[in-house]
């Protein structure tokens, strides 16, 4: 018998690749932090013997959830400023707030809270786009989460850097000291076209040539910014991205809310992936994306919860039911973003945005064993029909048991190993009552 790690047997086990539905039957053999084989219970116990294992009668085993969008840090903002469109949002309770308490010590404390809610929802890694991406970084390590770090770029200063020289050189530092984190990687961020320059932008396409990086970018969010840079310019936004020969496949486009049918063409041609964001886009009204058009070109559509401040959870099972439902209303359409589109959209789809498809998203033998336990028992599942129906229309993050990231068992039947969650609710309380007393 070759000795393993752990040996996970659930009822359901959902691959995601190659395709999306749920296999009985079948248990998960983990070694060296990585996905041995998916394979009959029986054959399993016949061939190996595991350090661990764990078994979990009433769930369905699935991959990590990838939330292709997030500004961490800025989960201290819950509840800061709702019910507000995003410009008023952003000038008058957001920007006030963070230049006045912008450091260090706010990120890291706002990322470990939403490492914290993430992680125990299900959620394995997360792509990030805010100030201080390098203790961004940390903090996901110390956790034991996967974390793509958004070297954040504006031509805006900020305490973070005063000018698009700084915000690069202290990006490319970030990511040459990379190299030795087996669970973080880094994107360019430039934060959106309305804050950029070209000229910024042309450096950032280089680099990311040659560096084979993402560049991860809010655009289209709203009307009203395309509006605007017509005006300025004569251009819609994507366009100049286009002239400037960023939108190929490292772009990952975020929130996508105003296309015109060229523009999908245009982005599908590329081989460009869309962030969609839907409940923070209901929130702030900004307008909704055009899913089902956008995945009938051949777009790869990943999921984001964008930040908390917009959201306000960091909730990717709200999300794909999100997706699903608004997708299907967008599109006239209620077979459009049907449950196993929906389920590859939080997984698979994130995995390939973020250039990372190699390593997580599917449960494929070689790959990270990023891997969730979701347990379909409570009386709101039953009669059980169609796990899948039940992962996209009727679970809740609070139905995940187990979290496993490259192996380690982060969460253990609900429990937070590696956290100090009465540390991290104490914080948060005290820059609650900073950021508020900021913005009164
Ligand atoms: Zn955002």
């Amino acid at each position: 018998m070759q000795p393993i790690d752990a040996l996970i047997c659930p009822r359901w086990i959902v691959r995601v690749e190659p395709k999306v539905h749920a296999e009985e039957g079948l248990a998960l053999a983990i070694n060296g932090g990585r996905i041995l084989e998916v394979l009959p219970v029986a054959e399993a116990e016949r061939r190996f013997a595991p350090a661990a294992r764990h078994d979990r009668p009433n769930h369905v085993l699935m991959p990590g959830l990838v939330n292709a969008h997030c500004h961490a840090p800025m989960t201290l903002m819950r509840g800061l400023a709702d019910d507000m469109p995003l410009e008023q949002w952003l000038r008058e309770r957001i920007w006030p707030a963070e230049s006045r308490w912008m450091g260090p010590e706010l990120v890291a404390d706002g990322t470990r809270l939403a490492v914290a809610e993430m992680l125990a929802g299900g959620i394995t890694c997360f792509s990030d786009m805010y100030f201080y991406p390098d203790v961004v970084g940390e903090v996901a390590a110390e956790a034991g989460m996967r974390a793509v770090l958004g070297m954040i770029a504006l031509d805006l200063p900020t305490a973070w850097a005063a000018d698009a020289d700084e915000y690069l050189r202290k990006g490319l530092e970030l990511h040459d000291r990379l190299r030795s984190e087996p669970l973080l990687t880094a994107a360019f961020a430039p934060h959106a076209p309305y804050t950029v320059k070209d000229a910024t932008l042309n450096r950032i396409r280089l680099l990311a040539d040659e560096l084979e990086v993402p560049i991860h970018m809010h655009v289209h969010e709203t009307a009203a910014e395309v509006a605007e840079a017509v005006a300025l310019t004569g251009r819609r936004p994507l366009r100049r991205l286009e002239a400037l020969g960023l939108v190929t496949p490292a772009l990952i486009g975020v929130h996508a809310t105003q296309l015109e049918p060229a523009e999908i063409d245009m982005l599908a041609n590329a081989g460009a992936s869309v962030v969609h964001c839907p409940r923070s886009n209901l929130k702030l009204a900004s307008g909704m994306c055009p899913v089902a058009a956008l995945q009938k070109a051949g777009v790869n559509v990943a999921l984001g919860t964008d930040g908390a401040a917009s959201n306000n959870r960091l909730d990717l099972w709200a999300e794909m039911q999100t997706a699903a439902l608004v997708g299907k209303f967008v599109a006239s359409d209620a077979t459009a973003v049907a449950a196993t589109e929906a389920l590859a959209m939080a997984t698979i789809n994130g995995a390939r945005a973020l250039n990372l498809a190699d390593e997580i998203g599917s449960l494929v033998r070689g790959k990270a064993a990023d891997v969730i336990c979701v347990d379909l028992s409570g009386v709101e599942h039953q009669p059980l029909l169609d796990p899948l129906s039940e992962l996209v229309y009727a679970a809740s993050r609070h139905d995940v048991t187990d979290v496993w990231v490259a192996g380690e068992h982060l969460i253990t039947r609900r429990e937070a190993v590696r956290l100090d969650l009465p540390a991290i609710t104490a914080a948060a309380g005290r820059w609650g009552q900073r950021l508020r007393g900021t913005t009164e």
